[in-house]
């Protein structure tokens, strides 16, 4: 099974119904961050180029109902812009007027559909909504890769009503970084796993240890593992309640010959706070938290990448929003950036910590889908991806 591509369809003179992923940060009603606009923009482009329509549509938040402050408007004021066109927003996703609208819409140009998620329908993957959506339309583009862990109506239901279907740029973008890492990933492949919670990401692991050579484990998650092997980590983030599983996936790990290694130094203080002394050493003291991996872990860690062909990194290995606690981050992440290995990023966080660095743009990819990402490294099937199939 394929996923066409966008170049696969062929649009002149067609409406099409673009699915985007425009779930920007809004503060006072203003864009705080356009980057998920912008990486749709060469997909928008493309398809007003051949001589085609495009109704984008997109959610923002999480509403059940019409709610003003989760309106699209800002989005279809800031593609005003960018794209040198009057956007107009359609009162609606769906209705007569919507209709109107798009009937009346001239090749070439672009009209944004008001939040899908002001109809509970879209989440329920509603078959009469999905019918709604794609009236009025002749094709449909899947750019949402952010949402293609839900099979919502735009994102799966619509495409039974339209047969001509593909995936945008953005989308093929990401599903091809993705596959260095699910078919035939080069080796060796390492995986460098961070972040909070050791529960969002067993998934993960538990996969990922059937593919990968060696697992390098940073972050607040790392602690839960300590501490499974009985290491002190003093007043460490640790998820009391998966420990058991923690050990069961060290088990998995030796069992492999997948090396597991967590940090085993640390930079520590009484909390992650701006005013606290930032402190490193071997042992945590009883009365302070593990809050980035120590200067001998980065050295490790470093070690690791640099003969790896294949790397995979979802989430931070500190708490990297205060400074002096984000050096593990940025130093794995240079030596990475520079290591020559195929190397994707992963998760919203992740991409966050790194974001604006010089050397970032020496990774292979940047994912900009948090859950759909986790989603597609657990091994699972992504229902937005499965509906473009052919
Ligand atoms: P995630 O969303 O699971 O990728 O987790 C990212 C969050 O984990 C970020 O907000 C980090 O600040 C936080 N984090 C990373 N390392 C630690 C740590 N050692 N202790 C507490 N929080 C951490």
């Amino acid at each position: 099974m394929t996923v066409p591509s966008i170049r696969d369809l062929d649009l002149k003179g067609k409406k099409v119904l673009v699915r985007c992923d425009f779930n920007v940060p809004l503060e006072g009603g203003k864009i705080t961050d356009t980057s998920r606009i912008d990486a749709s923009l060469d997909t928008i482009r493309y398809i007003l180029d051949q001589g085609a329509a495009a109704i984008l549509c997109s959610h923002l938040g999480r509403p059940k109902e019409r709610v003003p402050e989760l309106s699209l408007k800002p989005v279809a004021e800031y593609l005003s812009q960018v794209l040198g066109q009057k956007i107009a927003l359609a009162p609606d996703c769906i209705g007569d007027i919507t209709l109107r609208l798009i009937n009346s819409l001239p090749m070439g140009h672009a009209l944004l559909l008001e939040n899908l998620r002001f109809h509970c329908e879209e989440e329920a993957n509603d078959p009469d909504f999905a019918h709604e959506l794609a009236r009025g339309k002749d094709a449909y583009v899947n750019d949402a890769f952010g949402t293609a862990h839900r099979a919502h109506a735009s994102t799966a239901g619509v495409t039974h009503f339209l047969s001509e279907r593909a995936a945008g740029f953005l989308m093929m973008r990401e599903l091809e970084a993705l596959r260095l890492l699910t078919v035939d990933p080069e080796h060796p492949y390492v995986a460098i796993l961070g972040g909070a919670k050791v529960s969002d990401k067993i998934g993960v692991l538990k996969n990922l240890l059937t593919k990968v050579d060696a697992v390098l484990v940073g972050g607040a998650m790392a602690y839960t593992f300590l501490k499974a092997q009985g290491i002190a980590v003093g007043k460490s983030r640790v998820e009391e309640d998966k420990l058991e599983v923690a050990r069961e996936i060290l088990a998995a790990a030796a069992a492999r010959n997948v090396r597991f290694i967590l940090p085993s130094d640390h930079v520590f203080a009484a909390a992650p706070q701006a005013d606290v002394v930032a402190e490193t050493g071997t042992e945590i003291p009883a009365d302070k938290m593990g809050l980035d991996i120590g200067p001998r872990t980065v050295q490790q860690f470093i070690a690791e990448l640099a003969g790896a062909k294949t790397v995979v990194w979802n989430g931070p290995l500190g708490y990297f929003e205060l400074p002096q606690f984000a050096t593990g981050t940025m130093a794995v992440g240079t030596a990475l950036a520079d290591s020559g290995a195929k190397s994707v990023l992963g998760g919203g966080d992740t991409a966050a910590a790194v974001a604006g660095h010089e050397w970032a743009k020496r990774f292979t990819h940047i994912s900009t889908g948090g859950g759909a990402t986790l989603e597609f490294l657990e091994g699972i099937e992504l229902p937005g991806v499965k509906a473009l199939e052919r």
